[in-house]
């Protein structure tokens, strides 16, 4: 028996037709166009001491705003080169593309060349502030690190693996494209691993340990895949040391230990073990991998393939900050996943993992651009009611803002696939059987051998066309609406594109074509061709990947074979049980559209909140409620939605109505519901009553709270400009805090100082001094002490409140010396530093700062 290797294709031989995605992809190259190369190799040349190239009107350029200014400076240029990469493989026109690629290849050559004197940083090239202190300490073995930050600088090593990754694609896909390009690539990528090598190797575990602490994206996956390309041994080891023990042991055991983490930290590590099992056949690496898919997939995504809030993991039995928080599922966490999804289908076949892949790719990825006005969406919440912020081209410079470049010259990864024999050893394949009696549409036929052909394989139900030399034909496929709206067919056209010489004595050519059997298809099969098409029999057609039917067609010239599917409706819950639905019709979440109002920032500017969309939320309990069993709602309704799905639900008035969904990949502009409520038993009221009483506790925080830090977590605590010295952060389960160790000290600043009375500061109360009289730390307001006016603590709260009231805003701004500069973007007047320390013994954990009208 022959195994057969599942195959990706070039992505050069994919184009889209016109449609959903078609569209998304075009926006996502206009945004790329849109973007200045010059000044996003700003930082690049600036820590390689190179000038700056002048602009059009003679001055010298500048860099970009936003994180490419205030310490992740360069992260975008990896994505961006990544994604010239990408659509210079599917654009029409490739030639910018191309351009833009070797312009960055070629500066960052040059930035390399200029550290060549340098007996630290030769070989390196990065955009990281003050590059040659934070890796000269590095390479002495001062390794400074809290959870993303390293040696003072921001995530220096995520950074640092932007370029790794545009590089690594460079050379591998561009080799057919512009081969001096590829190859340059490959020069610098290499020169800049041996640099980190050659820093790297001489630390003992302990002090490589600590880089770890820091988030370090996929230098784990970059390394492993340095080894594959090179088989270098040292990169192997190099893959080894970024496992990041810490949390590959545990889920090597199959623990899960992933509530509280932040989320997008770990998933690049996950794509690093992924190659490990691939390439070097380490099973702990794939039992690490298998039971962090495990849970994230099937026990913390929502119905859109995407999981987080606030970019955190939280609790699998509690999804209740997805329902309430404007910080739903962050898109970086998805473009990672996806890859995921598609490496593990390719080396297994196994179904979950493609449904997965088109779950995430046709309901998370696809919604994240505008493609009216091309900008990226950093948090899509599932919050009801609420919408989305998206990036602007010159303004916004997000970790989302890097992948969602990417992202949209990836849809014709993996619509098409080959699957071939892994060794073409057999004389039978000549013999394969073809039953011309079951010539029919439809039939299985009793193949006497099995097919040794390589087999194309349909995956995804993209209007699409895919050419494929190898096999001389031209595969197009183009869905279309029955009338009676409830169906639909997938037609597919093949041609030949190559003289061919004639598989079978009768002239004609034999194609093994598989097409993926959509777990979302309540009907599914061949309707009509216009060639001879069979199916072949599973128990003799070896490695048939789960989920496919598979067909062999016997065809010269054009051929069409035309599919008929029923797309299922189905009803999903929240993952934790709670009393929320999601609907989806076909492989489609439906989304319930409503009002367009109050969208502040819905178009981003540079200010260091502006991916999070802070305009008012909706109250929950104006939310329609589905009445009873949820799949009766749609079931229900008489009139099919050709566009949509029509359900019924019990209105705020108590009215049973019918509300049109329609599908969120293509929703903008408004704001939208994907989750429904749901009384189980009927009882609206009962349900509208807590839903009642999440709105109050939410207004009242909404209406009094004028800034709020999450202590210990990356996007807050960088948000509001924390600096620390002799501190630490952690976590107790899903709580985070910073604390300031004895003599140390931290400090961020807040907004909205003008409207604030006083501030809450919330502590793990178990770290707080027992004798309720003196708090484990001293805060200060733009230099003034404070007195704690209360201490709240509720029994069994693993929490306490301390609250500190605050002198008018007038007074302090009088009497307080050196306020800081908090930055352009923040109303100085507004802003106030609020300054934590601990002066004999460790400080509180503290867990949050409000400060409240
Ligand atoms: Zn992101």
């Amino acid at each position: 028996m022959t195994s057969h290797i599942l195959e990706r294709v070039p992505l050069q031989q994919v184009r889209l037709l016109p449609g959903e995605h078609f569209d998304a992809q075009q926006a996502g190259a206009r945004y790329l166009l849109d973007l200045d190369v010059d000044r996003l190799l700003y930082p690049f040349r600036r820590e390689a001491g190179l000038p700056q190239p002048t602009d059009a009107d003679g001055n010298p350029v500048t860099s970009y705003p936003n994180w490419e200014e205030t310490g992740l400076d360069g992260h975008i240029a990896g994505h961006y080169l990544s994604a010239c990469v990408g659509f210079a493989q599917v654009a029409d026109d490739p030639q910018p593309f191309i351009d833009r690629a070797a312009t960055v290849v070629r500066s960052w050559h040059e930035c390399q060349q200029s550290f060549a004197g340098d007996a630290v940083m030769r070989g390196y090239v990065g955009g990281v502030p003050d590059s040659r202190t934070v890796f000269g300490r590095l390479a002495a073995g001062d390794v400074e690190s809290q959870n993303f930050s390293m040696n003072d600088a921001w995530v220096p090593m995520y950074n640092v693996h932007k370029t790794f990754a545009g590089l690594l694609d460079t050379w591998a896909d561009f080799a057919s494209i512009d081969e001096q390009t590829s190859q340059l690539a490959r020069t610098v990528v290499l020169d800049l691993a041996d640099w980190w090598c050659r820093i790297a190797e001489p630390l003992d575990d302990e002090t490589f340990d600590r880089i770890l602490v820091s988030e370090f994206g996929g230098m784990c996956e970059s390394f492993a895949e340095l080894y594959a390309r090179t088989g270098e041994e040292r990169y192997h080891v190099m893959a080894d040391r970024f496992k990041d023990h810490a949390i590959f042991d545990p889920l090597a055991q199959g623990e899960d230990v992933l509530t509280g983490m932040h989320a997008n930290t770990q998933i690049p590590k996950v794509l690093g073990w992924e190659r490990l099992g691939a390439i070097c056949n380490d099973e702990q690496a794939d039992a690490a991998t298998n039971t962090f898919w495990d849970s994230v997939v099937h026990h913390r995504s929502v119905s859109i393939g995407a999981h987080s809030v606030s970019e955190h993991f939280h609790p699998t039995d509690d999804f209740s900050s997805m329902i309430e928080s404007r910080e739903g599922p962050e898109t970086c966490n998805s473009y990672n996943m996806s890859k995921l999804a598609e490496r593990l289908w390719l080396r297994s076949g196994s179904a979950d993992y493609i449904n997965f892949y088109e779950r995430v790719l046709e309901n998370h990825l696809l919604s994240t651009i505008n493609p009216k006005q091309p900008g990226f969406v950093y948090f899509t919440p599932m919050r009801s009611q609420h919408y989305r912020a998206y990036s602007t081209p010159q303004e916004c410079f997000w970790c989302c803002v890097g992948s969602g470049l990417e992202n949209h010259a990836r849809y014709g990864r993996l619509i098409y696939a080959l699957q071939r024999p892994a060794a073409q050893d057999s004389a039978d394949s000549a013999a394969a059987g073809f039953a011309s009696s079951a010539a029919e549409t439809g039939n299985t036929v009793s193949n006497n051998a099995e097919a040794e052909a390589t087999r194309l394989l349909v995956n995804l139900y993209i209007d699409s066309t895919f050419d494929c030399p190898e096999q001389g034909l031209r595969i197009t496929q183009r869905a279309a609406r029955i009338e009676d709206g409830v169906d639909y067919t997938v037609t597919f056209t093949l041609e030949s594109t190559a003289e061919h010489v004639p598989d079978t004595p009768g002239g004609l050519r034999e194609t093994t074509l598989f097409l993926r059997r959509p777990w979302w298809a309540e009907h599914y099969g061949v309707m009509e061709a216009t060639c001879a098409v069979c199916t072949l029999d599973p128990a003799r057609t070896n490695d048939i990947p789960e989920g496919y039917l598979p067909l062999r067609l016997r065809w010269n010239g054009v051929a069409e074979v035309v599919m008929r599917l029923r797309p299922r409706i189905t009803v999903e819950r929240m993952p934790d049980g709670s009393p929320w639905v999601s609907f989806m019709k076909g492989p489609k979440v439906m989304a319930l559209a409503s009002d367009s109002d109050d969208m502040d920032g819905e178009f981003a500017d540079a200010g260091r909140m502006s991916h999070i969309a802070t305009g008012p939320l909706r109250p929950l309990i104006s939310m329609p409620i589905i009445n009873g069993n949820p799949v009766k709602a749609c079931a229900q309704v008489s009139r099919p939605y050709v566009h949509g799905l029509t359900v019924a639900a019990t209105d705020v008035s108590g009215r049973t109505m019918l509300f049109d969904m329609h599908e969120f990949s293509s929703m903008h502009g408004c704001r939208y519901s994907v989750y429904l409520p749901v009384a189980d038993d009927g009882n609206v009221c009962a349900l509208r009553a807590q839903l009642a009483d999440i709105d109050a506790r939410q207004a009242a925080s909404e209406q009094t709270v004028v800034d709020t830090i999450a202590c210990g977590q990356q996007q807050s605590e960088i948000d509001h400009r924390y600096s620390g010295d002799n501190d630490m952060m952690g976590a107790d389960g899903t709580l985070h805090w910073r604390r300031a160790l004895a003599g140390g000290e931290f400090q961020y600043a807040m907004r909205g100082r003008g409207q604030a009375h006083r501030l809450e500061i919330e502590v793990i109360a178990d770290s707080a001094e027992s004798d309720g009289e003196n708090t484990a730390y001293e805060v200060m307001l733009d230099g003034l002490p404070l007195q704690r006016g209360e201490h709240r603590r509720i029994d069994g709260d693993p929490t306490a409140i301390d609250v500190y009231p605050l002198p008018d805003a007038a007074e302090t701004a009088e009497t307080a010396e050196n306020i800081e500069n908090t930055g352009e973007n923040d109303n100085a007047d507004d802003a106030a530093i609020v300054r934590i320390s601990a002066s004999a013994h460790d400080g509180a954990k503290i867990t949050a700062l409000r400060l409240h009208k």
